[in-house]
């Protein structure tokens, strides 16, 4: 058993003190986006009601606090990753903006024709689609790393497919659907033995892994705020410094610039240089508060929490006839995948919806992990340290009786 107690964390989340249809809610949709404690949401309203102003130009009060509170959560995010400094840290809209901006700078700058670059078939799309569009731009080869039939990766595989010409690996770090998480130790070593970049999609392992940069010696880390109780509209972009310091930004405007004349203009130092227009500083705020409230319930405690109740899930979805769960049994976190027999997941998630029970239904931004297994879509049932057992017997119950309705339906 963790440390953690969800009996004791629940109440700070006030959204989880309701009842949904007639029932009390259970929220088991963490991995599209996680609530919010107590702290954080004041965190962000103190903000607004003492110290709201624009950041890094103001010489009055206002804006020297707001600068403060909004560099002050960069450090928060550099200590929580444990990356070597905070100017390692760009502040983004969330891991889709993060991958973008390597994408469309990094990637464009240093592939040409007969480049490759490396990424997986189980990729949300927005570790996808970049890829796509920075291979068509620069003429280089888009490839996927092989996997194994239960979707993990095949590591024999993927030596055979990262080569010398490969200049970026850009794979998830854990799966939004397959929950596994991904072998990125052994990656990155072959990635850099061909001196090839690699960019972790930590979207789904930041709220649920104790993240160190510096060991894992990726070279890119890309997260959102909203999966680890923080805001919506915020998140960041790790970059190793002589990187980001070689890379041109990717929006321009106020802010990021130097010296400006008529024609021309120079840009700030990283990582404002990527940080045009006035930023999300009410974001930031709402993020240092939910780093600082992860970082008091403490990461293993969270980390072996979630492993624990997905482990659980998992045992108890397999044991339910007609009932298909997806992914590698072993190394799992978070979230368990599954779809009821010859019943549409929309369906499942409507009726498990009428018992309170909140869970995620669709392709989840993976159209083509989806194909590979041969579904058009899944069910996703996915937890946090507010979640415990009693939540996963509820789904279980909840299901059950989906399932004698739809057999009854259908029978
Ligand atoms: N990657 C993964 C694995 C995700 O689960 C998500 C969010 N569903 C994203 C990237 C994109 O995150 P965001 O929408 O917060 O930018």
């Amino acid at each position: 058993m963790s440390a953690l107690s969800p009996a004791e964390l629940k109440p700070l989340f006030p959204i989880l003190q309701q009842d949904v249809n007639g029932h009390p809610l259970v929220y088991l949709d963490s991995a599209a986006t996680s609530q919010k404690p107590r702290q954080v949401i004041e965190a962000v309203q103190r903000y607004y009601e003492r110290d709201n102003a624009n950041v890094h130009r103001g010489v009055h009060t206002l804006g020297t606090r707001a600068t403060d509170a909004y560099e002050g959560a960069r450090e928060k995010v550099a200590r929580f990753i444990n990356a070597r400094s905070a100017s390692e840290i760009v502040f983004t809209r969330g891991a889709t903006t993060s991958i973008n901006t390597v994408a469309a700078s990094y990637a464009r700058a240093v592939c040409k024709p007969g480049d490759e670059i490396v990424i997986s078939p189980i990729e949300h799309h927005a570790n996808l689609i970049p890829w796509q569009q920075a291979a068509k731009a620069t003429g280089a080869t888009l490839k996927h790393l092989p996997m194994n039939d239960d979707g993990s990766f095949d590591l024999a595989g993927a030596a055979a497919t990262i080569t010398p010409n490969t200049k970026m690996v850009a794979v998830t770090h854990l799966s939004n659907v397959l929950g596994a998480v991904t072998p990125v130790e052994e990656i990155i070593a072959l990635a850099h033995k061909h001196g090839a970049k690699v960019l972790l999609d930590g979207a789904q392992s930041a709220p649920h892994l104790k993240i160190d940069v510096q060991k894992l010696d990726c070279d890119f880390f890309a997260f959102s705020g909203h999966k680890m109780c923080g805001p919506t509209g915020i998140g960041a972009l790790y970059g190793k410094r002589e990187l980001l310091e070689a890379m041109e930004p990717v929006e321009f405007g106020g802010e990021m610039i130097d010296y400006v004349d008529l024609f021309d203009a120079t840009w700030k130092e990283i990582p404002w240089r990527f940080e045009a227009g006035t930023p999300i500083i009410a974001g930031a705020v709402g993020l240092g508060a939910a780093i600082d409230f992860l970082t008091e319930v403490g990461m293993e405690n969270i980390e072996a929490h979630d492993r624990q109740l997905a482990a659980y899930a998992w045992e108890r979805l397999s044991a339910m006839d007609g009932v298909s769960v997806y992914g590698p049994a072993s190394g799992r976190t978070s979230l368990v995948t599954f779809n009821l027999e010859d019943v549409h997941p929309h369906d499942v998630a409507t009726v498990l919806d009428a018992e309170g029970v909140a869970v995620r239904a669709g392709h989840h931004c993976c159209q083509p992990l989806m194909r590979w297994l041969k579904v058009s879509a899944t069910a996703r049932a996915s937890f946090y340290l507010y979640n415990d057992e009693s939540d996963v017997d509820r789904l279980i119950a909840s299901l059950q009786r989906a399932k004698e309705y739809f057999g009854h339906a259908i029978g």
